[in-house]
């Protein structure tokens, strides 16, 4: 019977070719953190339920229908995390990290699941660069998260990217500001939407938050939350907006912003590109002053963000953006018949512990097939081992860019005289390259 099994829907493959996309981003955003001296921390895939009801919150739409749950065999049922924030306060706690001094910063990058309707850049299994902050709760640190996002999205070249950002107060402001959103909609019970009569009971500041265009034509009257905030909080928010015109970044006010989950206290913040549809939300997050002692922690400030990197990569495929070039074989040794075989093996051995990407026939293929094995995977140089060079002992090194070739010796100093040449090639390639070598060597003109 023919086996149809497909990958399940709304999940991605990545297949080598398309790899190097994600190591793009995966090392700008390695080394972006580290440069804001965030470290990586690292956490299970799936946590007790309660984490997440506890802290995602019991109304929004990811605990209430996203969640994938499993009961196990004893009476604890465990969910796939949906999103980073919540497990990584409970790792947080669970290992003492804010016992070390304040703040704390740590990042991460972890793949999310949420059972949504999948659609392009809306996935059922996503991956999150996310970062959280605790100690702190000056307006300095929500400009210091949100330019650490800005930072990755300026270098990996994104444009098109508005960041907006608000402020949704503290629990009083919002309980004063949730009666006039009630007040407001009341009359309107009839013409929402069945999920939004239910959030105007349970959740009212969700209302803002729905995709259904008829009830966003009600919201675009709604009273808005920067009415609402008190003395601390408006002074906070001006803050933070102090802060980002310091460091150059530009924003928006957008007082609708008021995020999915239920953590948020003061700054939330999206950066919204219009370049991939609908899914437009690349990076969001915002601070939540109150969930580590919710948690179980002492009551400490703290803040972060979570990036969607397929809609970070489908965002840079749309503008046409470049990505790190995919790493090519530096040699391929083309042995021609068994005891050339073994002499190909021993020196990629070598060649391989010295670092270089090596490769040779593992087909048993002819001199001339191997040719054009070689040229398709792009290697930069070819041995052919024969016998006449097994018995002198030397080969040809040919560079199959230029077609030039050198002789060279098929023993120990081969790793010396190959990278002489390695190099060479990569230096007459690059005229800047070479100025640079020959003003560190002391070749070229240095204007001491
Ligand atoms: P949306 O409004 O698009 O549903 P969200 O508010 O649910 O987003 P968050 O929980 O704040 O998103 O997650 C942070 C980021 O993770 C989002 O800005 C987005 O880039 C990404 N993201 C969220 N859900 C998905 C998903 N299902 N597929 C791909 N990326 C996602
Ligand atoms: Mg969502």
């Amino acid at each position: 019977m023919a086996v149809n099994i497909k990958r399940p829907n709304g999940t991605m493959d990545v297949v080598p070719g398309e790899a190097y996309k994600w190591h793009t981003v995966e090392s700008v955003v390695r080394e972006n953190a580290e440069q804001f001296g965030f470290r990586e921390i690292r956490i299970p895939t799936f946590e007790e339920t309660g984490l997440f009801v506890r802290s995602v919150g019991d109304t929004t739409d990811v605990v209430q229908k996203e969640m994938y749950t499993v009961s196990s065999t004893g009476d604890k049922t465990y969910t796939l995390r949906p999103e980073g924030t919540a497990g990584v306060i409970r790792a947080t706690l669970e290992n003492g990290i804010l016992n070390e001094g304040l703040p704390q910063k740590v990042f991460y990058m972890l793949s999310c699941f949420r059972h949504e309707k999948a659609q392009k850049g809306r996935l059922r299994e996503f991956h999150q660069f996310g970062c959280e902050m605790f100690g702190s709760p000056d307006p300095v640190a929500d400009a210091d998260v949100i330019s650490l996002a800005h930072s990755v999205i300026d270098r990996l070249g994104l444009k098109n990217i508005v960041l907006n950002i608000n402020s949704i107060g503290c629990p009083e402001c919002r309980a004063k500001y949730r009666s006039a959103l009630r007040a407001f909609f009341e009359p309107h019970r009839d013409e929402l939407c069945e999920t939004c009569r239910e959030r105007l009971e349970k959740n009212p500041l969700r209302l803002l938050d729905c995709k259904s265009a008829e009830d966003q034509a009600i919201a675009k009257d709604a009273p808005l939350i920067t009415e609402f905030l008190c003395e601390d909080c408006s002074v906070h928010f001006e803050g933070v907006k102090k802060y980002l015109g310091l460091m150059g970044i530009d924003y928006v006010v957008n007082p609708r912003i008021v995020r999915g989950l239920d953590y948020y206290t003061r700054t939330v913040f999206e950066f919204i590109t219009s370049d991939i549809g609908s899914q437009a939300a690349v990076c969001a997050g915002g601070r939540y002053d109150n969930l580590v002692e919710s948690l179980g922690g002492k009551p400490t400030p703290a803040l972060g963000f979570g990036m969607g990197l397929e809609r970070i990569i489908l965002t840079m495929e749309s503008q046409g953006l470049d990505f790190m070039e995919e790493k090519t074989c530096d040699l391929y040794l083309a042995p021609m018949g068994p005891a050339a075989l073994d002499k190909a093996i021993e020196l990629a051995a070598v060649m391989r512990s010295e670092g270089f990407f090596v490769e040779y026939d593992l087909v048993g293929r002819g001199l001339k097939a191997q040719m054009k094995y070689a040229d398709k995977i792009g290697a930069k140089y070819v041995i052919v081992i024969g016998d006449s060079e097994l018995e002198t002992g030397n080969a040809r090194l040919k560079n199959m860019a230029t077609g030039e070739q050198i002789d060279i010796a098929l023993d120990s100093t081969l790793c010396d005289r190959f990278s002489a040449s390695y190099y060479e090639t990569l230096l007459a390639a690059d005229d800047e390259l070479r100025g640079f070598v020959e003003t560190l060597t002391g070749g070229g003109d240095t204007d001491k």
